[in-house]
């Protein structure tokens, strides 16, 4: 039976050693505030933002709400950005994703303040992540490290395969499992032999956003698992982009859905933030 990575109880232990390092800078006179905008209502976006806030409440720094309508133009983004960039007590922006499509989220991405871009959007963050200098690092890959890491699950030397490619996740990983030194080999859908190669992974990081995608067929015996999909089943529950009843039996370790990866995006929003205020 495949160990449980519980990223519930990693994701608190992380937040209560952030809340003391809170309490600490506070006894220095160092305060801030993330701000969080929003534009629209989508009901996915409300339950993050809501989520990202009581966050902030947990940790003990201020959040500043921006729920702007769905109408908001580009450049009143743009201008709002502007104006939290040039604010001091202001340490951190985030700018919930997706946008309504008639702004473009690249440039909205490229407005933010590097010092302040605590998603690790921004090019200068994902640059330096790739060239080893410090930086914001994207928070969902960096909260999957802290799972491998607080499991004791050794990553140096290892076989790493990433099922996934894109910006926030699959090539964030990717930068991040070669800095720990495993061997990296990503993934995505025009990979040819993708079954033969994913059972070659001791460890497979699963994000391809496909429900339950992934069965015991991918997975070598005693693999570690690490599930980032979140969808919804047809009861309306939560589920990954692995099979989990069928793939944990296979491996030595796997993260479930929900209580795996997705409190781990969260906590390290607020490492994030954290740092941002200690800089
Ligand atoms: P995305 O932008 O849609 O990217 C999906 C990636 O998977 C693409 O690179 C795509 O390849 C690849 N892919 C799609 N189908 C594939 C297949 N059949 N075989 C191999 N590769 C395939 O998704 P994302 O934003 O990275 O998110 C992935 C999943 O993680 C989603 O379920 C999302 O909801 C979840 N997520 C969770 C959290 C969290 O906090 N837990 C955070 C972020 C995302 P191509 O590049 O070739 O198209």
């Amino acid at each position: 039976m495949a160990t449980i990575i519980d990223g519930k109880r990693i994701s608190t232990e992380i937040k209560d050693e952030l809340r003391e390092k809170v309490a600490k800078l506070k006894e220095q006179g160092i305060t801030g505030a993330l701000a969080v905008i929003q534009v629209g209502a989508d009901p996915a976006s409300c339950v993050y933002v809501r989520n990202k806030k009581r966050a902030c409440e947990y940790i003990g720094i201020e959040s500043l709400s921006y729920e702007l309508p769905e109408t908001t133009t580009e450049k009143e983004l743009l201008d709002l950005i502007d104006k939290l960039n040039a604010d001091d007590h202001v340490k951190g922006i985030l700018v919930q994703l997706p946008l309504p499509s008639h702004i473009d989220e690249n440039a909205v991405i490229k407005s933010i303040a590097p010092s302040k871009d605590v998603d690790g959007f921004h090019p200068e963050n994902v640059g330096a992540l790739f060239i080893g200098q410090p930086g914001y690092v994207s928070c969902t890959p960096a909260g999957v490290i802290q799972l491998l890491k607080r499991s004791q699950i050794s990553i140096e030397g290892k076989n790493c395969v990433i099922m996934g490619r894109s910006n926030i996740v699959g090539k964030p990983m990717a930068a991040l499992m070669l800095r720990e030194n495993a061997t990296v080999t990503v993934t995505h859908s025009r990979t040819i032999s993708l079954q033969e190669i994913c059972k070659q992974a001791d460890i497979l990081i699963v994000a391809i956003g496909k429900k339950e995608f992934v069965d015991a067929s991918y997975v070598k015996e005693g693999a570690v698992v690490i599930d980032v999909g979140m969808h919804r089943d047809e009861n309306n529950k939560l589920c990954g982009d692995v099979k989990y009843a069928e793939v944990e039996p296979v491996a030595s370790a796997i993260t479930p859905v929900p209580g795996g990866v997705g409190p781990m995006t969260i906590a390290m929003l607020m490492n994030n933030c954290v740092e941002s205020m200690e800089r």
